[in-house]
């Protein structure tokens, strides 16, 4: 397969290019058209995959879709990942996506200041990036002023085995007790226990699943 056929903007076939991507991975040819469609989906696939791609691809054409909308009135992305590192590094994969389709996005996580990440979502983002703890101090912080989940339509937890192997079940569920039902949910794992398969079943709405 190539990127062509996968129903992108000509922006984003431009910054691949660029990047050196010649052809989507595996995961990128099964989860790009089948997130692109709406349906909810589960990728179960590693680091190294290209799986982050196959979330944020589809993800800029679901916010170029819902266009002309100000960055200022909350994310339409929620993406949340267990680690410090794994956010910064959905965020990295970002950016040169973001100038050519003229998008913001921000990452935020505990253990730094929350102040300067409160001052970056409202210099306004359409995707926000963050750990699942810290998600919760900012829809707290400044009486709930901050962080406005109410047009978020497209979510994805990356790493959803990590990121209950590490006790985030709680605050991830609370967040999505925040947004609309009506959203298109996408889950990423590793691995596909039980446990999750239970999870999954709460939180996604007749999923699609891609194993690879
Ligand atoms: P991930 O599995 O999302 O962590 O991606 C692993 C690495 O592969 C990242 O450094 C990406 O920049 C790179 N990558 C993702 N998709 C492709 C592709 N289609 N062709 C070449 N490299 C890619």
């Amino acid at each position: 397969q190539s990127w062509a056929q996968m129903g992108l903007s000509m922006q984003s076939l431009e910054v691949l290019r660029k990047l050196g991507y010649e052809k989507p991975t595996s995961i990128q040819s099964q989860a790009i058209p089948c997130v692109s469609s709406g349906r909810d989906c589960i990728g179960v696939a590693k680091t190294g995959s290209g799986k982050t791609a196959a979330f944020l691809l589809p993800l800029f054409r679901h916010i170029k879709d819902q266009r002309p909308l100000e960055s200022s009135d909350g994310p339409i992305g929620l993406i949340m990942a267990p680690t410090r590192e794994l956010a910064t590094q959905i965020h990295s994969e970002c950016k040169p996506f973001l100038k050519a389709l003229s998008l913001k996005a921000c990452v935020c996580y505990g253990g730094a200041p929350i102040k300067d990440q409160i001052a970056e979502i409202k210099r306004g983002a359409h995707i926000v990036v963050s750990t699942p703890g810290r998600l919760i101090d900012l829809l707290a912080a400044n009486q709930g002023r901050v962080l406005n989940l109410r047009r978020v339509t497209y979510v994805v937890l990356d790493e959803a085995d990590r990121m209950f192997d590490m006790g985030f079940e709680p605050q991830v569920m609370k967040v999505l007790a925040n947004i609309r039902p009506q959203r298109q949910t996408v889950l990423f794992s590793a691995t596909f226990p039980r446990n999750m398969e239970a999870l999954a079943r709460k939180v996604l709405t007749k999923p699609v699943e891609i194993i690879v």
